[in-house]
């Protein structure tokens, strides 16, 4: 009875479900973190690593925040990956250029350092630019960058060596999760049963194993991305997370820009923005740079029509604008695959609550990365409070 039975059990061990497994054992609750794979093999270990808090806006730019200070505070008691090597928005037009600008005047205001670069800056400081696409950009030297195959697995491993009432347990599908009188019992897929006070589920894209009617009805959105990623060139000079003028034109702190709203699309923009292309360049650890990415939508109930296979046309489109962004040949290409995220149109993340104590927390989108830490923390406060 005393292995099965916990404070709270989290379902999902990516980063939403760990930082939530976390932050309760942090309170001192025991805790147990079950994942149906072996390892967390979904969007938390498929996407970039960028941690871009200057990207964000309201509540999520105060959450990204607190995750880069939790992500540092970590890194300092064990090696989750994190780096500081900043993000930079790279303009290739005027209008990019100008929401730049405003940008930096918002980020002075509410104190968040932030630079704006000329394109001789830009050239100087990443070597790997076309002079052709830079005319000049917003920096932010503070931001930080993860590795997406290491930060998981080691998060896991510090945060069960440091909490010793907090259990892993991978290879543990639950198949079902059911209120009964003061507590909820728990099933495992080879019928297993744990009980806990409470249970947190942050299961992601996957849909069908727990809850299936509710999320039929959630509004929830599957998001597919496209990756590629070269033959490792540590020559290349391009550090930091190196977003492009697409991103200029998608990221949410820039839509509250005066500007945004009289923002036109150039002809040449138009079949990328078809396949919600925008170019972003993150250099590994082993010199290997990862370039991306790509957005096709489904709703929840037809997740399977996105396919599981990697489109070569919308690559090559990607290919084709990041080399007149780049000079090295990105062609190199080592490897390239499809993640996916679940999201909302009209929610940052999507919460359900059943009887108390079933907690459902998913659907952070594209910013899981930037905000997952800070966001569970206030979710643990309010689940607890
Ligand atoms: C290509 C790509 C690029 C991205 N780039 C960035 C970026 O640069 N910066 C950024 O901030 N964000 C980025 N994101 C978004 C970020 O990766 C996600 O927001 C984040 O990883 C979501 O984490 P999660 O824990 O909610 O989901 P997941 O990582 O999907 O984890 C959910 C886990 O739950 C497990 N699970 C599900 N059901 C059960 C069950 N019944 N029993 C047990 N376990 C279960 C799954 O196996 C899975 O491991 C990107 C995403 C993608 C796909």
């Amino acid at each position: 009875m005393e292995n099965s039975t916990f404070d709270l059990i989290v379902v999902g061990s990516g980063i939403l479900g760990t930082f939530h497994a976390i932050h309760a054992a942090r309170l001192g609750k025991k805790v147990l973190l079950t994942e149906k794979d072996q390892y967390p093999v979904n969007a938390t270990v498929r996407n970039f690593g960028q941690v871009v808090t200057s990207g964000m806006s309201s509540d999520w730019f105060a959450y990204a925040t607190r995750t880069a200070e939790l992500y540092k505070e970590i890194q300092q008691e064990f090696d989750i990956s994190v780096r500081n090597n900043g993000t930079v928005y790279l303009a290739s037009d005027a209008d990019e250029l100008q929401l730049a600008h405003e940008l930096k005047e918002r980020m002075d205001a509410s104190g968040y350092g932030a630079e704006i670069l000329s394109a001789k800056n830009c050239l100087t400081q990443w070597p790997a630019l076309k002079m052709e696409y830079c005319k000049g950009g917003i920096f932010f030297p503070q931001e930080l960058s993860v590795e997406p195959d290491k930060l998981i697995h080691r998060l896991i491993e510090y945060a069960t060596k440091k909490y010793p009432n907090l259990t892993y347990k991978p290879a543990t599908a639950i198949v079902d999760c059911e209120v009964i009188g003061d507590h909820v019992e728990v099933t495992t897929a080879s019928r297993e049963k744990f009980i806990a006070e409470k249970v947190i589920v942050c299961s992601g894209g996957e849909f069908k194993l727990l809850f299936a009617d509710l999320f039929k009805n959630s509004g929830i959105i599957l998001c597919k991305l496209q990756m590629m990623k070269t033959v490792p060139m540590p020559e290349v000079q391009l550090e930091g997370n190196i977003l492009t003028g697409l991103s200029i034109r998608r990221y949410e702190s820039f839509q509250e820009c005066p500007s945004f709203a009289k923002l036109t699309t150039p002809e040449h923009y138009a079949e990328l923005k078809k396949w919600g292309v925008h170019l972003l360049f993150k250099k590994a650890v082993d010199g290997s740079i990862i370039i991306g990415d790509s957005h096709e939508y489904a709703d929840v109930n037809h997740t399977d029509d996105l396919g599981f296979d990697v489109n070569s046309a919308i690559n090559e489109l990607m290919l084709k604008e990041a080399q007149n962004i780049v000079n090295f040949d990105v062609r190199k290409i080592a490897s390239t695959w499809a993640g996916f995220y679940p999201q909302h149109n009209s929610k940052h993340v999507v919460e359900a609550d059943i009887e108390g104590r079933i907690h459902i927390r998913t659907a952070i989108g594209g910013k899981g990365m930037t905000c997952a830490a800070g966001y569970a923390e206030a979710s643990i406060k309010d689940i607890y409070n």
